[in-house]
């Protein structure tokens, strides 16, 4: 096992394009380190550059400490997943599965055992004789993370390895590579673009825009105080509303009169603006104190919660509500900020004040 350093990893294409810009990372020995970002932000170049399938322009990549810029990646002793499954489809599962210990010599008593224990972690006890069109998606990447699996890597790395599944597939599975990460205790780096799955799994979470850093933390780190306007728009569903605020006589306010509860040590200053999640927003009657007056506009009701855009002082803004409260639309009510200090960030350079 190991930890991953990466000191200002930058790669830039042939034809120009710069996919990562001087990226530095640690990857804990022994965590799951997710890296989250929109398509194009340079996640699977990342992580190719660790892999060794990728060359680096320049920086350092360190696996355990062992610097690897020069090495193949065979000798970087690391198993990636990808998105597409890429099993051979001439053979069988258990022997795609078995694949990585017979390239490496292993007796063959040893690797019937070890594949035995492999498909008992992934439940593909009953579809080892199977070759992959005889498997459905979510099996052939059961497969292939089982062939991962077998080699007791140094780490692993994963790229978007459940992209191509459905829903109830996904989070299923997303509960087998969590289980299993957390039983061998191997470094993962796991990529995705898709936050709500970067919250579930990553013990951090990397967030990564055009090729650079924006922001490193615990999952509760990063949605409840996001490092940049970008973080901010991009964890939690819906996303944060981010409103133009000013501070004056050490009250946080909207344009529109809404009061926020106030971080402490903000002086006077416009040109700000405040985060807030839809939770710490609150619909209620238009007499109640506090509250601005406001109109909802739209409602989505979801069961468990209903999602209002709620029209107040020229602004939109959604709030998350329990399911038992209804309003009509179009009618009447108050909205006030019911939570703790948001972030607040300088519009011009987009940062945490
Ligand atoms: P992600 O995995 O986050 O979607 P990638 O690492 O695949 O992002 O790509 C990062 C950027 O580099 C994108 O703009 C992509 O178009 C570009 N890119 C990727 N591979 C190549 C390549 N072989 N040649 C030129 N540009 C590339
Ligand atoms: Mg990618």
């Amino acid at each position: 096992m190991a930890g991953i350093e990466i000191t200002e990893l930058h790669k830039r294409f042939p034809d120009g394009t710069v996919a990562v810009e001087k990226l530095d990372l640690s990857m804990r020995d022994g965590e799951l380190f997710v890296m989250l970002g929109p398509s194009g932000c340079g996640k699977t170049t990342t992580l190719r550059s660790i892999a060794g399938l990728e060359r680096q322009t320049s920086g350092d990549i360190r696996i355990g400490h062992r610097l690897v810029n020069d090495l193949p990646p065979a000798e970087r002793d690391i198993a990636m997943v990808f998105q597409f499954y890429a099993l051979y489809p001439h053979l069988r599962a258990k022997d795609n599965i078995a694949f990585p210990l017979r390239a490496e010599g292993t007796p063959e008593a040893e690797v019937k055992e070890r594949v035995a224990e492999a498909a008992r972690m992934l439940r593909l006890e009953a579809l080892l004789e199977r070759r992959p069109n005889q498997l459905s998606g979510g099996e052939q990447q059961r497969v292939a993370l089982a062939r991962a699996l077998i080699r007791q890597p140094l780490a692993f790395l994963m790229d978007e390895p459940l992209t191509n599944l459905d829903a109830e597939l996904r989070a299923d599975m997303r509960t087998s590579i969590k289980h299993l990460q957390q039983r061998l205790g191997t470094t993962m780096v796991y990529v995705t673009h898709d936050q709500l799955e970067a919250m579930s799994l990553g013990d951090r979470i990397a967030i990564l825009n055009k090729g650079r850093l924006e922001q490193v933390g615990t999952p509760l780190e990063v949605y409840n105080r996001p490092a940049s306007l970008f973080c901010a728009g991009f964890i939690g569903s819906p996303p944060m509303n981010l409103l133009p605020v000013e501070v004056s006589e050490g009250r946080l306010r909207t344009p529109g009169g809404l009061s926020l509860v106030p971080p402490g040590g903000l002086s006077t200053r416009q040109g700000l603006v405040a985060g807030v999640r839809p939770e710490q927003l609150e619909v209620t009657t238009p007499d109640a104190g506090d509250a601005v007056p406001a109109r909802i506009v739209s409602e989505e009701v979801l069961g468990d919660e209903i999602i209002y855009v709620v029209s107040a002082g020229g602004a939109d803004v959604r709030v998350r509500m329990p399911p038992t409260s209804r309003f009509g639309l179009d009618a009447p009510v108050g909205l006030r900020h019911t939570g703790s200090p948001p972030p607040v960030y300088d519009a011009t350079s987009e940062r945490l004040v």
